[in-house]
């Protein structure tokens, strides 16, 4: 075979590799067609049967049941009213004024096994406006907790969230995002869907509901940036343990105020989907820490109870920590440090006008240290001895819950990174900054986290 014949055979050769595919394609094509008209004369089949009344077959209900939407909240107390239930709430003298639920706006972020079952839960509440985030599809892998169903596999959970979420209350504003909110690009995203024209937040809470450490710092971030309340929530990889937490900026601790995390469970939330790892998950533990989110969801929008700032769950012996975790004036996110001393001028002008208001009464401080639940003490400008590495020691030392020592932790809690967990280089990277602050900033700092 002479060289020159080569191009020439390998483009017959190509040719019939070209024709070859076409007729596979044509054939596969024809294939599907069949199946296809096939699968159609089956479920017209199986319509025509169920409308003769001769089978149960499962299904949608048919669109005259499905209900519509309702311009007020109706306190009648009638078997059609879906709100019924809940304004008898306000009878009760529970909640002020249920009806202001309609007006409020819920940003969910994870529409997985606790997200879904939050975004259920509001919707049966009657919340106004529902911002559903999440890039993942439904796999059937999901189908052992709650909401979503089979026939659903494949559909992203933003869109078939949507789909359920509407039937289930056509009263309520959904709005899916299909995004992840990690990416650079995903971030700002995140942050221009929540902002009205004025670049103010239109949001009144964001729920956590995401399974990474790297998600939860976003909307960390994100939060700070636009003063914007949210609750983090989370389950333990191996089911059993889970927790929720309220962020209010400036006021309680941030996501990143606690180096080595405070979980029921012990777990690292940094070692969370892991490559390759399985983690374990039931609907009963997604389902209670649901619950407990949208509770306080529900306190924080409606104003009535206590909002829980840190609630735990620890399934194997029922154990129920709660807690209240203050801001760290030595945080490593700057932005945090900025809203704490905001929040403390905040408070610093409403006691000046109290005291102008000559209320005696109120202006009687308490003393500082009373309830020192970080066990932080100040150190004069200048004094020595106070390296980074002590200091952000210091922080890793103080216990949230007491006022003594490590070991004082109430049963059942222990610290997910103790001292000897944290190596050299990271407490060098969460290490306080220098500031320019004195004493005197520094001790009502201090007093402002009371
Ligand atoms: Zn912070």
């Amino acid at each position: 075979m002479a060289d020159a014949d080569v191009p020439a055979q390998l483009q017959q050769l190509q040719d019939a590799v070209g024709e070859l595919e076409n007729s596979h394609a044509r054939a596969a094509a024809e294939e599907l067609r069949r199946e296809l008209e096939g699968l159609r004369d089956r479920m017209s089949a199986l319509l025509a049967k169920e409308g003769s009344g001769s089978a149960a077959a499962p299904g949608p209900p048919p669109p005259a049941a499905a209900r519509q939407p309702t311009s007020k909240m109706s306190d009648e107390v009638v078997d059609s009213n879906p709100y019924s239930r809940l304004m008898a709430l306000q009878r009760m003298g529970v909640v002020k004024n249920y009806e202001a639920i309609r007006a409020k706006t819920v940003a969910i972020v994870g529409v997985g096994g606790v997200g879904s079952v939050a975004a259920e839960m509001l919707t049966r509440c009657g919340i106004g406006r529902l911002l559903l985030y999440d890039y993942d599809k439904v796999e059937l892998a999901n189908m052992n907790r709650l909401f979503f169903r089979p026939e659903q596999s494949g559909m992203t959970k933003t869109q078939a969230a949507a789909a359920t979420l509407a039937g289930i209350n056509p009263d309520v504003a959904l709005e899916p995002y299909t995004m992840n909110v990690t990416t650079v690009e995903g971030f700002d995203r995140f942050k221009e869907s929540l902002v009205d024209g004025d670049g103010r937040s239109r949001v009144d809470l964001i729920l956590s509901c995401v399974d990474n450490y790297e998600a939860r710092m976003t909307i960390n971030q994100v939060c700070l940036e636009l003063r914007q309340s949210w609750m983090e929530s989370g389950v333990s990889e191996d089911a059993v343990s889970g927790h929720i937490q309220t962020v209010l900026p400036g006021t309680t601790a941030c996501f990143a105020c606690v180096p080595p995390l405070v979980v029921a469970s012990g777990i690292d939330e940094r070692t969370l989907k892991r490559e390759g790892v399985c983690a374990a998950s039931l609907p009963t533990t997604m389902g209670i820490v649901a619950g407990l989110l949208v509770q306080n969801a529900l306190k924080f929008l409606l104003e009535f109870g206590t909002v829980s700032r840190y609630l735990g769950y620890a399934s194997l012996h029922d154990f129920f920590p709660s807690m209240d975790i203050k801001p760290n004036p030595g945080c490593a996110n700057e932005l945090c440090v900025r809203r704490q001393q905001e929040e403390a001028a905040r408070q610093a002008q409403a006691g000046d006008a109290q005291a102008a208001a000559g209320d005696e009464d109120q202006t009687d401080e308490a003393p500082v240290h009373e309830e020192n639940e970080w066990g932080i003490e100040v150190v004069p400008e200048g004094a020595s001895g106070t390296s980074a590495e002590e200091v952000s020691e210091a922080a890793a030392l103080a216990p949230p819950v007491t006022t003594t020592t490590i070991n004082e932790l109430p049963q059942g809690l222990e610290f997910a990174a103790g001292p000897g967990g944290v190596d050299a280089k990271e407490l060098e990277e969460l290490a306080v900054k220098p500031t320019d602050a004195g004493l005197d900033d520094l001790l009502s700092q201090l007093n402002s986290m009371q």
